[in-house]
């Protein structure tokens, strides 16, 4: 079996990165970019333009943002596989990784494999209908595109995040309708506050999202009061899911710590797991920022902290 000092599991900004510093510091990275678990280069290749990315001025696409990553990271010598990691046994060192058609051993493992955003399986909010035409599960990323400007705005959700993203929305939006479906936010008391006060939100208790309606984009929503039964038809100019994250971490199987709410779990301030050796970086250890510039900075730490660990080890 070919064995590697560093493997990389994962393709977005914090795998990139982690692989940039660790190829630089003679660590020859191989990093699995994934095939069918989902778009190589992860969450932003799903993501029109990103403004919030420092170094941008004039904002970048997500996809090219990331094709830039990827050049980098090759550039310094990172072996890139175009498979997806489907298992790996950590009860071992090296540690074992295994792809559908071979395994490799790593003397050490970054896992960057980032989280999903979950969405509602709702007629026309589907792939091949509305999704990403109108429908979306990243109000930050998505919600200064043009269509979304000046028109009534729904976000699915409860907690903070929903509420954020609301908030967030109405910079844009002529309305933002936050659909619960219960009749109390689960967000923390003080942004619960905001959007209850807040002049251009409304929200919508004890209600469900039935069905998306348009031509080319979204133009309607009909919802449903789960209380009353009553339905009512909205007009709509974007639907954003906030119904949380889950993180990509089923091909670990419980063999490192993972938070109650499954993302994997890191000694404060570093990317250091509980298993000696194998390091987290990105959304996949992170359910507050999820940030595309705070998983490329937690991808530098992964490398660092690699290469430390190797050291220390000499
Ligand atoms: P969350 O707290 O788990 O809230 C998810 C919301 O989606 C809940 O209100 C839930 O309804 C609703 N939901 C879940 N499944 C649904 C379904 N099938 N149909 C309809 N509604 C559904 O997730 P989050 O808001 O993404 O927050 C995740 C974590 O990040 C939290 O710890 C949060 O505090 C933190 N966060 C913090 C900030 C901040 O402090 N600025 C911002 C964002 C996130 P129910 O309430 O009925 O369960």
């Amino acid at each position: 079996m070919e064995k590697r000092k560093v493997v990389i599991i994962g393709s977005g900004p914090a795998g990139y990165t982690a692989a940039i510093y660790a190829a630089r510091a003679k660590l020859e990275p191989l990093l699995f970019e994934g095939f069918m678990s989902g778009p190589a280069g992860g969450q932003l290749m799903t993501t029109t333009d990103v403004e919030n990315y420092p170094g941008f001025s004039e904002g970048i696409l997500g996809p090219d943002l990331m094709e830039v990553f990827r050049k980098q990271a090759a550039r310094f010598g990172t072996k890139i596989i175009t498979k997806d990691v489907i298992s790996v046994d950590l009860s071992k060192h090296p540690f074992e990784v295994h792809s559908d058609e071979e395994a490799l051993l790593a003397d050490a493992l970054i896992i960057a494999t980032g989280a999903i955003a979950k969405r509602l399986d709702i007629p026309g909010a589907r792939d091949g209908e509305f999704w990403q035409k109108g429908v979306s599960a990243c109000a930050v990323c998505d919600g200064a595109a043009p269509i979304f400007k000046n028109k009534d705005l729904f976000v699915i959700g409860g907690g903070d995040s929903a509420v954020e993203e609301g908030i967030f929305l109405t910079k844009y939006a002529s309305k933002v309708y936050i659909v619960h479906r219960r009749d109390e936010l689960r967000a923390s008391k003080i942004m619960a506050e905001r959007a209850i006060k807040h002049p251009k939100i409304e929200i919508l208790w004890d209600s469900v999202i039935e069905q998306v309606l348009g031509e080319q984009l979204v133009s309607h929503v009909t919802l449903k009061n789960i209380k009353t039964n009553e339905t009512e038809k909205k007009e709509a100019g974007g639907v954003f899911f906030a119904i949380g994250h889950s993180p990509n971490t089923a091909f670990l199987k419980n063999q490192i710590e993972l938070y109650p709410n499954g993302y994997i779990k890191v000694q404060p301030g570093t990317s250091i797991t509980s298993k000696e050796g194998v390091f987290a970086a990105g959304d996949v250890q992170d359910y507050i920022y999820r940030q595309a510039v705070t998983a490329a900075g937690s991808g530098c730490m992964a490398a660092l902290d690699a290469e430390k660990w190797f050291a220390g080890r000499e």
